[in-house]
């Protein structure tokens, strides 16, 4: 007698590896790992290398571009952010008076840096629905990603290079 307790579903519990020991009958796919020739393998794992295997559903396009191009600035700006922490930390601690710490526009691009870091664990965050938008909304999105960087930018050093 069955013990097991199947509430609702009424489908039957998959096993993941004998569907791709039956997805394997007859057909070649190189392992992922040494490339041997896996037609017709008992169990789900390569004879050759040990790799264990999974069957999983593939996409032939790869789509995370304008995803990583929206993150690559806010990746470049957090790490910026951390050594620019140097001046700015020296400035607090020492309690030095305005005109002889970080210039403003360091601390305005350091505090800048670290959301802009932030934003990046956003987008990770919600990569997927993300993803999930027209290539044309993802494209517009990164685009001004990074026009709010590359703007932050010039004023930035444009305001640096006013107080000289
Ligand atoms: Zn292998």
């Amino acid at each position: 007698m069955d013990v097991e307790t199947a509430p609702t579903n009424t489908r039957p519990r998959r096993d993941p590896d004998a569907e791709l020991v039956a997805f394997l009958d007859g057909r070649s796919v190189p392992c992922p790992r040494c490339a041997y020739d896996l037609r017709d393998i008992k169990a789900a794992r390569c004879p050759e290398c040990g790799e264990p295997l999974i069957l999983k559903v593939g996409t032939p396009r790869i789509r995370f571009g304008w995803l990583v191009l929206a993150m690559a600035p806010g990746c470049f700006s957090g790490v910026a952010a951390l050594f620019v922490m140097i001046p700015v930390f020296v400035t607090f601690w020492q309690r030095l008076p305005p005109g002889h710490g970080a210039p403003w526009p360091v601390m305005v691009g350091d505090a800048f840096g670290f959301l802009s870091a932030a934003s990046v664990v956003l987008m990770y965050r919600h990569r997927h629905r993300i993803m999930a938008w027209t290539a044309r909304r993802q494209g517009a999105f990164a685009a001004g990603v990074w026009g709010v960087h590359v703007l932050m930018f010039v004023l930035l050093v444009g305001a640096l290079w006013l107080m000289q």
